[in-house]
């Protein structure tokens, strides 16, 4: 039996039931490989859902504002996808329809080459592979790839490969079935080979060698980022202000935020405006000291206070503004401060 008939009787017989799955609006399924670009589908589908509901066409979407649109992402990370997400709906509301070509699907804001493949095979059964984490592990293994996957030349080797191996007449269901063989046999640690139909011809299976599959070429680099935050309260506001450009969280709301290069207490720490706060009559407590927080390629150490003023300052730092405490649950904020809101008294007296 070939490869591709191995694959879809398999996936025939075990394939997971998803709400993308069986449908053929690119809109949907658009928004669903959005989401799951970097997102578990377990994580991922109550996401889908929730966007489905509130914005079941492109037009509801682009009609959207991006703090709706932020708040309804928070939670997933990797924000420049809901930002794109929001940017390219409106792209499509403008030329008039969902593109149907695929180097226009790859033109909308947020969309490569993988992306565009999978909308576009899924939708309209264009022939292309599409090669994701999943894809690279399924195929490294089974053929013993020995070139590294993140290396120009070991991604052009993958691509013919994907493609040669793709079945013409079930594309989209052949992409499916190699993610959904990739996260439920062939996973990273532990894979069930005993399950796999590729069980008697995997190379990197026959040779005891499942876990040197696929192979990566360069590690990621990790760097470690020292965040200081203030909740600086003062008649159930607190004062906060929205994320700029070119770094983590854009377009997110946090409060007063102090970056150091390496690690620091209170005493360390030098900002005008918060030496002229912490001189007048006001309360500061600690509440977190050196809080790991993981995102890709960065662990953040955060130390968290509150300082509650008697009297309003003067003047606030250039892009802070008081917002009401009970607002904050409109205001889309990163996962690290939305654990730590409940530490703020007073957020939490508005919340009761
Ligand atoms: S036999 Fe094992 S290593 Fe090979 S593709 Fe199947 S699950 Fe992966």
């Amino acid at each position: 039996m070939s490869f591709s008939a191995t694959l879809l009787k398999w996936y025939d017989a075990h394939k997971r039931s998803l709400p993308w799955r069986g449908i053929s609006d690119p809109y949907k399924i658009w928004l669903s490989e959005i989401i799951l670009q970097q997102t578990q589908i377990a994580q991922g589908k109550d996401y889908y859902l929730r966007f489905i509901e509130r914005f079941p066409t492109v037009h509801d979407l682009a009609s959207a504002s991006e703090d709706e649109v932020m708040k309804m992402w928070e939670g997933l990370g990797y924000y420049s996808r809901a930002r794109n997400l929001h940017y390219a709906a409106r792209q499509i509301v403008e030329r008039g329809d969902f593109p149907t070509e695929l180097d226009d699907v790859r033109k909308l804001k947020g969309v490569g080459d993988y992306t565009a493949a999978a909308i576009c095979s899924m939708a309209y059964n264009y022939p292309a592979a599409t090669l994701d984490g999943n894809a690279y592990r399924v195929f490294g293994r089974i053929y013993s790839v020995e070139y590294p996957f993140d290396e120009q030349k070991g991604k052009a080797f993958y691509t013919s490969l994907a493609n040669s191996l793709l079945d013409t007449a079930r594309p989209g269901e052949f992409n499916q079935a190699i993610m959904d063989l990739g996260a439920t046999i062939c996973t990273p640690k532990n894979p069930h080979c005993d399950e796999c139909p590729f069980c008697d011809s995997c190379g990197a299976h026959t040779a005891h060698q499942e876990h040197h599959f696929p192979i990566r070429a360069k590690k990621p680099e990790v760097k470690e980022r020292f965040l200081h935050y203030f909740f600086i309260l003062h008649d159930h506001r607190i004062v906060m202000h929205k994320r700029g450009d070119r770094d983590i969280w854009k377009s997110l709301y946090e409060p007063f935020l102090i970056e150091t290069a390496q690690s620091a207490d209170l005493t360390q720490l030098h900002h005008p405006w918060l030496t002229g706060i912490l001189k007048s009559h006001c309360v500061i407590r600690q509440h977190g000291k050196n809080i790991r927080h993981v995102l890709t390629h960065r662990i953040l150490r955060a130390n968290f206070y509150s300082i509650y003023l008697n009297d309003l300052p003067a003047i606030l730092p250039e892009d802070y503004r008081f917002v009401p405490t009970e607002e904050l649950q409109r205001l889309a904020l990163p996962a690290l401060i939305k654990k730590h809101l409940d530490w703020i008294s007073d957020y939490n007296t508005t919340e009761t």
